[in-house]
């Protein structure tokens, strides 16, 4: 094997930002990739992790010029699940073997909403037990808010940096929104006592490879503890992706930059949580599978009731039926042994990072 790539297997967070770079060019990509899976064997073993993803609602304050749940959007339906039908979603994860819910909507700050939230994580935990693992996607709060859902339960939170460059962050979202901020934030979630995710998207428009590199090197300085990144991918009614260009040579190169990024994170960073994103499978009907090839160790079936499914559509092609997205046991068993892996039924999934820590 090459220098780099055993330095990279042997040794954790010992690479510098020319070598992440090299590795994220790297010319034989299958290469990289199985050195990558080389260290998730080691680290994590060929066990792949399951969250049952509850969308609890879209609407959101924010006007990200990427998204499809923008405030701006006026083409979405908007809706927010009531706190029984969460805690529901969250008996049908636990009833379906997957020990563990992420609870996701678009971000809302209001006395109303942590108070909501409150009482779904109490119901959560009543109906589900004390062990039923629960992580929150509910974006940028106060640090009471933050420390209020502790309390109430929640034991993990993933908070996308989106790009860990504040110039390209501020050219992707409009006046008022804060890289700052949302770094501060990532900081008082870890004061809080949670276990920290965070992520970026990759193939972005201005981002170049050494942003996809710096993106890696902060992951390590926030010490994280999962990583969940995706390809960008446009949508029409954004700002962003009115006029993207949208071909399956695209897509193709956007999943293959997709795996790229998790096999360099898990290179480099070795003992973290990884998540085969949602949108590596809206480029590819098996992307999730080789992004757990690529060295990823979770995958996110959706479990939010399909009749709300359309009005999450962050990008396009994301998958709303239940076929491509859950699936039975039966299905999702088959396709992850079909790639040499096993499933952890019935697991929290902590992060070995965060139990090392
Ligand atoms: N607002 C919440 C979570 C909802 S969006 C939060 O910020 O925590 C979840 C993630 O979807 C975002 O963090 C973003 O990285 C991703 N996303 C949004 N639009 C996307 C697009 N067009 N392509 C790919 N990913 C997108």
């Amino acid at each position: 094997m090459d220098a780099l790539l055993s330095k990279a297997v042997a040794t954790p967070r010992a690479l510098s930002r020319e070598e992440l770079v090299r590795l994220l060019e790297w010319p034989d990509v299958q290469e990289l990739f199985a050195a990558a899976y080389e260290v998730k064997r080691r680290e994590v073993g060929c066990v792949v992790a399951l969250r049952g993803l509850v969308e609890c609602g879209n609407v959101c304050a924010k006007d990200c010029l990427y998204c499809g749940i923008r405030k701006g959007n006026q083409n979405v339906r908007r809706y927010r699940m009531e706190a029984d039908e969460i805690v529901r979603r969250a008996e049908v994860a636990r009833d379906a073997g997957y020990g563990n819910v992420v609870l996701q909507s678009g971000e809302i700050e209001s006395e109303e909403n942590t108070a909501f939230i409150e009482s779904v994580l109490v119901g959560i935990h009543e109906r589900c037990g004390e062990n039923f693992g629960v992580t929150l996607s509910l974006g940028e709060q106060t640090d009471g808010t933050y420390r209020r859902w502790r309390e109430a339960g929640a034991h993990r939170y993933l908070l996308r940096i989106e790009t860990s460059n504040p110039q390209l962050y501020a050219r992707l979202h409009p006046d008022g929104h804060s890289w700052s901020r949302r770094r501060e934030c990532l900081h008082s979630l870890r004061r809080n006592g949670y276990q920290v995710g965070s992520g970026v998207m990759c193939g972005l428009p201005w981002q170049t490879v050494q942003d996809l590199a710096a993106d890696i090197e902060f992951f390590a300085a926030e010490d994280l503890d999962m990583i969940g990144m995706g390809p960008y991918i446009p949508h029409r009614d954004t700002p962003l992706g009115a006029d993207a260009e949208w071909t399956r040579q695209v897509a193709a190169e956007r999943l293959e930059l997709g795996l790229r990024m998790i096999a360099v994170t898990r290179l480099h960073l070795h003992d973290v949580n990884i998540a085969a994103s949602t949108a590596l499978q809206a480029l590819a009907p098996d992307g999730r599978e080789r992004g757990l090839l690529a060295g990823a160790n979770v995958i996110m079936p959706n479990v939010t009731d399909v009749k709300y499914r359309s009005g999450y559509r962050l990008y396009e092609g994301k998958p709303v039926d239940d076929e491509n997205s859950f699936g039975s046991r039966d299905a999702l068993e088959r396709s992850i042994s079909a790639i040499g892996e096993g499933i952890v039924w019935n697991g929290r999934g902590d992060s070995p990072h965060w139990r090392g820590r």
